[in-house]
């Protein structure tokens, strides 16, 4: 991780702010450490067990195993919640680009209870952007500080990608919205670890225009406070059910019906119908969110993984006497370095990813604002989808007891297949990378990205020692992904259906290049400062990683690439009944 951070540039960009706020490198050092020594010891031991016990519904409290309500507890003591939250309402103010980084070590050590403490430190981003004085007097610190979570609120059974179906809505009631509807698949919707829960909801006012541009965003505590800001009456809230789901057990998914006793007390946060755009603040934060959370899993999978390889001893290998540890199999070997490889690109991209949006904030400039929104969709589209490969290699490693849930190494798998579905899928990410940020801008932004990396190719290459193999096929990844780009506005602006067809293709093409070109970065980086601190076989490892990735994985965006260029012409001529 600190190789990453390094290779990025991130503290020199960002010394001046960090300075100023009185974070030496030392400190974030410490910080880094700290997280560890936490999520080793706190959240990674419980991963197993709490996901064994599950939640579970009684007289309409969910209730959560008493070993993550402890591991909860001493996170908020710790003063863990708080790292990125704003600095006037109790927040320690530290930038993505480390935020970023602690934030892999816990969704590495415990999915179920980090999706906590995520939904929070975006809801309270939302907040701290959109609410009004009061509302943030009232309600901002305690998100901050974690002593209450936070929750967000869109999804109902008829509107999942198509948020302008929802249906919930408020009504101004002597003064104050009452709000009634249902929500279903609510993340630490209810639970026992805090003494209250603030939801943020998408619903419609009376005489809201239909679709998207009729939402609003209000906040709905389930604790409605008491004149001393403490929680007091229950609001008109009542958790309906918890689903039963393929991972994640450890977190209570809700279905939360509002105002089934007249309505349920809720505020306005941002102006009447623009609802969306409020959220979209604690989307972007949670789409950077999710995608650490494939990195983060297939971390936790690769380090499972290899372990096992260098106990488990099975077959033997020309010039070996009796069995081998299966470390020592060529195909082993493949799927681990395909892991680590991936695993290191993902890494570098979501850093990456971060310090543009901390840069866009430091600098205020349109250039980094429009370079971190063309990567959030990449970083949660490509960095999830690559989990899934990650956790499966994972569990093949395991050969059959891969298959059996006592290893563990299935848990991983079960728990980092939600990643490319909520906060939106796959498909919707694609969509908004090839349409909003592609098309939309003529290719500008996109042409931008590459024209940077084609300008540092040949140096990062010759210092980070490539072959001149690897080297061309970085070139060749570059070009084939230029031609994707040209092909994609094109099409947008004539045959939409075509270029939808392949939004998917030229999302994966885009973040294999990006994630292999941010890894060479970093042994570029390293490379050319040796007194870095570095190590020199550590050194020597990751400029082996950017190689292999050059051989076996970047060819893979040149396929991509030909894809987007063939178009999904045929995709979408095919009749409805003849699929
Ligand atoms: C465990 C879990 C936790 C969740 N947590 C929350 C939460 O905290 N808050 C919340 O509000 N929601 C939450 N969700 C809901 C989640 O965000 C939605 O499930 C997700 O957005 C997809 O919506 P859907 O399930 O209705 O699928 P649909 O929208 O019906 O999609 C089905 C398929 O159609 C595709 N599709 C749909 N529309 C398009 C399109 N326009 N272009 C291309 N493809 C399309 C999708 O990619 C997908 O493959 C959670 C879901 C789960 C399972």
């Amino acid at each position: 991780m600190r190789f990453v951070m390094a290779g990025l540039g991130g503290y020199t960009a960002l010394a001046q702010p960090l300075q100023a706020a009185g974070f030496s490198q030392s400190l974030l050092d410490d910080v880094l450490d700290e997280a560890a020594r936490f999520a080793e010891r706190e959240l990674a031991p419980i991963y197993h067990d709490a996901d064994r016990l599950g939640v579970e519904l009684v007289n309409g409290q969910v209730r959560i195993p008493e070993l993550m309500k402890s591991a909860y507890t001493q996170f908020v003591a710790a003063g863990w919640p708080s790292l990125s939250g704003p600095v006037d309402y109790g927040g320690q103010g530290l930038p993505s680009f480390v935020s970023v980084p602690v934030n892999e070590m816990w969704r590495s050590a415990n999915l179920a209870f980090a999706l906590a403490p995520m939904l929070t430190n975006a809801a309270a981003e939302a907040l701290f952007e959109h609410g009004n004085e009061t509302l943030k007097e009232q309600y901002l610190e305690p998100l901050v500080s974690g002593i209450w979570t936070g929750t967000m609120n869109l999804t109902e059974p008829q509107a999942g990608s198509d948020l302008g179906l929802v249906q919930a809505s408020a009504d101004l009631v002597g003064g104050d919205y009452r709000l009634r509807g249902r929500k279903i698949f609510i993340t630490w919707g209810d639970h026992d670890l805090t003494d209250n829960i603030v939801h943020f909801v998408l619903a419609r006012t009376p005489g809201a225009p239909p679709g998207v541009k009729g939402l609003s965003l209000f906040l709905v505590p389930k604790f409605s406070l008491a004149d001393d800001g403490s929680p007091g009456p229950a609001n008109d809230i009542v958790t309906v059910s918890l689903e039963r789901k393929l991972g994640i057990h450890a977190s209570p998914t809700c279905v939360l019906s509002y105002g089934e006793r007249g309505g349920a007390l809720a505020y306005l946060v941002g102006e009447p119908n623009a609802g969306l755009a409020c959220m979209f603040t604690m989307m972007n934060q949670a789409r950077l969110a999710v995608g650490v959370e494939g990195l983060g899993i297939g971390e936790r999978a690769y380090q499972k993984a290899l372990a096992y390889a260098r106990e488990r001893r099975q077959g033997s290998l020309p010039g070996h006497d009796g069995t081998v540890a299966i470390v020592r199999h060529p195909d082993v070997r493949r799927m681990l370095m395909t892991m680590k490889s991936l695993q290191q690109a993902m890494r570098a991209l979501a850093y990456w990813g971060a310090l543009n949006i901390d840069l866009g904030r430091v600098e205020g400039t349109a250039e980094y604002a429009a370079r971190a929104a063309f990567l959030t969709p990449l970083i949660k589209g490509w960095c999830t989808e690559t989990a899934q490969e990650v956790t499966t290699l994972a569990l093949q490693i395991h050969g059959g007891v891969g298959y059996i849930e006592e290893t563990g190494a299935a848990q991983l798998f079960r728990d980092a297949r939600i990643t490319t579905i909520y906060e939106g899928t796959t498909g919707i990410q694609a969509g908004d990378f090839a349409r909003r940020k592609i098309a939309a801008d003529g290719g500008a932004t996109g042409r931008g990205v590459l024209s940077e990396l084609r300008g540092q190719l040949a140096a990062d290459a010759a210092d980070a020692g490539l072959s001149g193999a690897a080297r061309d096929r970085f070139q060749a990844a570059l070009n084939a992904a230029e031609a994707a780009l040209d092909s994609l506005v094109e099409h947008y602006a004539n045959e939409p259906q075509r270029a939808g067809g392949v939004a998917v293709p030229a999302l994966m093409c885009f973040g294999t290049l990006l994630g292999g070109a941010m890894l060479l970065r970093c042994v570029a980086a390293a490379a050319r400062n040796p007194g870095s601190g570095v190590g020199t076989d550590y050194l020597a490892g990751q400029a082996m990683l950017a190689e292999f990735y050059a051989a076996q994985l970047l060819p893979r965006a040149r396929a991509f690439a030909d894809a987007v260029v063939a178009g999904g012409a045929s995709s979408a001529v095919l009749p409805d009944t003849s699929f």
